[in-house]
């Protein structure tokens, strides 16, 4: 985890990762198996800092 990595809602800089497991899937392709996206959160506020697909070659 990047340490220099500041929450823009409180400025705390301790965050954690988490997923729905929903996957998602590309627009118009809705058979796509797609992929899970991983959630970076402030653990202070719960601001989300960003979301990463995990596989984006499967949205293509
Ligand atoms: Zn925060």
């Amino acid at each position: 985890m990047d340490p220099a990595k500041k929450c823009s809602n409180c400025g705390k800089t301790s965050f954690a990762q988490g997923s729905d497991y929903i996957n998602l899937r590309p627009l118009g392709k809705k058979l796509t198996i797609g992929s899970e996206k991983v959630y970076t959160f402030c653990l202070a506020c719960g601001e989300v800092h960003s979301i990463k697909i995990l596989n984006p070659e499967k949205l293509t």
